[in-house]
């Protein structure tokens, strides 16, 4: 069975424009929406996303919706397929990202084979 893993220089997620991300409709608070609109570069990224690493400069203090043990149980679509739900969500992301044959989705495919 799949389980749903972050894996290392990723960061797909980090990706925040939200024009792209209607998934978060309904879920996360006026005030919330308006900090990721604050946190939204002109490209699209997270200003806290270091983009030549992949990696968040400020992992630490993170905002709870960056926290994904944290904020997937807000989703409907978790509770009732967990994992599976959060697999699909990171394929989302990856793919139009870095690609459907990028490395990082290759790395993501194997990560989450594993027990
Ligand atoms: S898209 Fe998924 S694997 Fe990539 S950084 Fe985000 S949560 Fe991790
Ligand atoms: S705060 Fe960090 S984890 Fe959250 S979107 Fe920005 S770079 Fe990614």
């Amino acid at each position: 069975m799949k389980s749903w893993r972050c894996i290392e220089n990723c960061g797909a997620c980090c990706h925040l424009d939200l024009a792209e991300r209607d998934d978060l409709t309904g879920i996360l608070s006026s005030k919330e929406l308006d900090l990721i609109n604050s946190m939204t570069c002109k490209d699209g990224w997270c200003k806290y996303f270091d983009k030549s690493k992949r990696e968040c400069m400020i992992y630490e203090s993170r905002p709870h919706f960056c926290r994904v043990s944290e904020f997937t149980k807000a989703f409907k679509g978790y509770l009732k397929n967990g994992d599976k739900f959060l697999i699909n969500c990171c394929t989302q992301h990856i793919s139009s990202i870095y690609g459907r044959k990028s490395k990082q989705m290759k790395v993501f495919r194997t990560a989450v084979q594993k027990k």
